[in-house]
């Protein structure tokens, strides 16, 4: 019984961990909640909401900049 718990818990705060880092927090810990093990796997699928590509240069940028930092071109963040 104390394992299943642990083992649940271990997923559920994974899957807070990845939902925090993705910029998806509520789903983190909805689908960590619900889903467990599952939740984690659906979160590692879903798409990153923090940052955006740039789409001069492809880099991994943070969707509230303005700038790309890599090669400085003016970029449209889509809220
Ligand atoms: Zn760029």
């Amino acid at each position: 019984m104390v394992f299943w718990l642990c083992f649940y818990l271990f997923f559920f705060f994974l899957a807070v961990a990845i939902g925090y880092h993705k910029g998806n927090l509520v789903a983190g810990i909805l689908l960590g909640y619900v889903l467990g093990p599952i939740g984690v796997l659906l979160l590692c699928l879903s798409k990153d909401r923090k940052h955006i590509t740039c789409p001069y240069c492809e880099a991994q940028i943070h969707k509230r900049s303005y700038f790309c930092p890599k090669c400085r071109e003016k970029v449209m963040a889509v809220a």
